[in-house]
């Protein structure tokens, strides 16, 4: 079996045009003007965002989803929440954005999954996409418009493979897998590398390790079809080149082209996705050559950076993660973990720590103690949105999403707005403009009003520790009491009873 790198390696990695970049950029007033720039992966530069509608209104968006194999860790995370920025700002700045994202239910790890758990492909998948939507709703991720199943789209895999095979651009290898050639794509004027500058004769290094890799006529070829092997147990389909399933890359190839057409605007993931994942997407898309002449196959790529642990990407084969679902349990809520998320630019490493986070929650109380007020001063008055902070927000993100320049544009209108609240002279009207302003940037940050819900199990705990009370064994009480403090949950007494409060 072919195992696909999903990680540059280090001459790859040098060989790389997507760093270093220029930091900062300082956007003049007068481009301010001229809407959302942003940064593409495929020129390398900041541009001016123009969708290919005539219209200009319609914008199509793809995003690479995730593998359902277990659950997400919040790296995973950071790049749906970039995902899910980009399509609200759109959306904030007028545009009709039709959102893709595929779930990829057919690979090698699910695979593996399946062998050891005995369960059918759909029942193990079905059981982690379903937590992955669950841990969606929970960082508020606006639902995409269509969410296509790789398993659900082997016809139009198989369909698009044999195109390949029609332009000459595939081959079938004795074991009955199905390679793209590289070199054949290339010879027809295609250009083999346009996210990054690739080194042919270093691609893939350490492929022919393998012993499955001789069949290929080329270390660079990846597969489009893999042949049946033992290990696939019953995890196969029917194909013109015998029983196998498809390759990685044409799964999204294929959802991408048939939800949004052959040429789309925006394609997004995170930047371990520009090789060889994306590059593979472009080769065989634009290999089908079913895009109207001059156009490619996707206008914009934009890719998140990553979320790391002590400089190393957060990761399942590094150990060094934490699922939503562990910070959800240690009684953060998603949108304080939505909040850290955003707080760095989609382009910047984000170091992770749970010092990070408490900060955040920290940050956010005190945007939500200044709403709070405000409602109390607005009570049932409604008002437009005042001006402030809109416009500087805008100005900030149109500048290639500068985030730390929009919280700045929020965290300053906060010190306003409380300046005027202890002073005594916010109207209900002003106040009402106030909130009315901020849902209209809180349709972009995606916050939320604060959870009251307090998780079960930490409800169940708090009950124990009454129940311990009443039966006067005061040092188990105290002992759930620090059990609670450590997860992050304190109990006060009250009159009415015990209440649990996030600590
Ligand atoms: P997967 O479920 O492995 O297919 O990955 C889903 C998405 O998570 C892909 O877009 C990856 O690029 C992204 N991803 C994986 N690890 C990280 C990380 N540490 N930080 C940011 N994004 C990540
Ligand atoms: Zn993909």
């Amino acid at each position: 079996m072919l195992p696909l790198p999903r990680q540059l390696s280090t001459q790859a990695r040098l060989a790389f045009a997507w760093r270093p970049r220029p930091r900062a950029v300082i956007v003049p007033w007068f481009l301010k003007t001229m809407g959302l720039q942003i940064f593409n992966t495929r020129t390398r530069r900041v541009e001016p965002f123009k969708p290919l509608d005539p219209s200009g209104r319609r914008v199509g968006m793809y995003c690479c989803g995730p593998t359902v194999y277990d659950y997400g860790h919040i790296g995973n995370f950071r790049t749906f929440v970039f995902a899910d920025l980009v399509r609200r700002y759109l959306e904030f700045r007028g545009y009709e954005v039709r959102h893709v994202m595929n779930i990829t239910d057919v690979e090698d790890k699910i695979i593996r999954g399946v062998r050891e758990t005995g369960l059918s492909l759909q029942e193990y998948t079905s059981r982690y996409e379903k937590a992955f939507w669950e841990d969606a709703a929970a960082l508020h991720l606006l639902t995409p418009h269509c969410r296509p199943r790789a398993a659900e789209h082997i016809g139009e895999i198989i369909k698009l493979v044999q195109r390949l095979m029609e332009r000459g651009f595939a081959y079938k290898a004795p074991d009955g897998s199905v390679y793209f050639s590289i070199e054949r794509y290339c010879r027809a004027g295609h250009r083999y590398g346009q996210l990054l500058n690739l080194d042919l004769d270093q691609l893939r290094p350490g492929a022919r390790v393998s012993s499955d890799e001789y069949a290929k006529d080329a270390a660079a070829d990846f597969a489009l079809w893999k042949a049946r092997s033992p290990e696939d147990g019953e995890v196969y389909w029917e194909s013109p080149w015998g029983e196998g399933r498809p390759g990685w890359h044409i799964e999204c190839s294929a959802m991408s082209m048939k939800y949004l057409g052959p040429s789309f605007d925006l394609h997004l993931g995170g930047e371990d996705l520009i090789f060889p994942h994306h590059e593979d997407e472009i080769a065989q898309s634009e290999g089908a050559e079913l895009q109207p002449s001059g156009r490619p196959f996707v206008n914009y790529w934009l890719h998140g950076a990553h979320l790391l642990v002590e400089g190393r990407k957060m990761s399942k084969s590094l150990g060094n993660f934490f699922t939503l679902r562990d910070l959800l349990a240690q009684g953060f809520a998603g949108r304080e973990i939505r909040f850290l998320l955003l707080s760095a630019h989609y382009r910047d490493p984000l170091n992770f720590t749970l010092q990070g986070l408490r900060a955040a929650r920290g940050a956010l109380e005190r945007l939500d103690d200044c709403l709070q007020s405000l409602r109390e001063i607005a009570g049932d008055a409604e008002a437009e949105p005042q001006p402030e902070p809109l416009d500087r927000f805008t100005a900030a993100m149109d500048e290639n999403l500068n985030v730390s320049a929009g919280w700045a544009a929020v965290f300053d209108w906060v010190r306003e707005q409380n300046r005027a609240i202890r002073e005594g002279r916010l109207t209900p009207n002003q106040a009402a403009a106030a909130l009315a302003a901020w849902r209209r940037l809180d349709s972009v940050w995606g916050l939320g009003e604060p959870e009251e819900k307090v998780p079960e199990e930490i409800l169940a705990l708090a009950r124990e520790r009454q129940e311990a009370r009443k039966a006067r064994d005061f040092q188990r009480a105290d002992a759930i009491r620090e059990e609670l403090l450590r997860r992050g949950w304190r109990v006060e007494d009250t009159p009415k009873g015990p209440r649990v409060k996030r600590n």
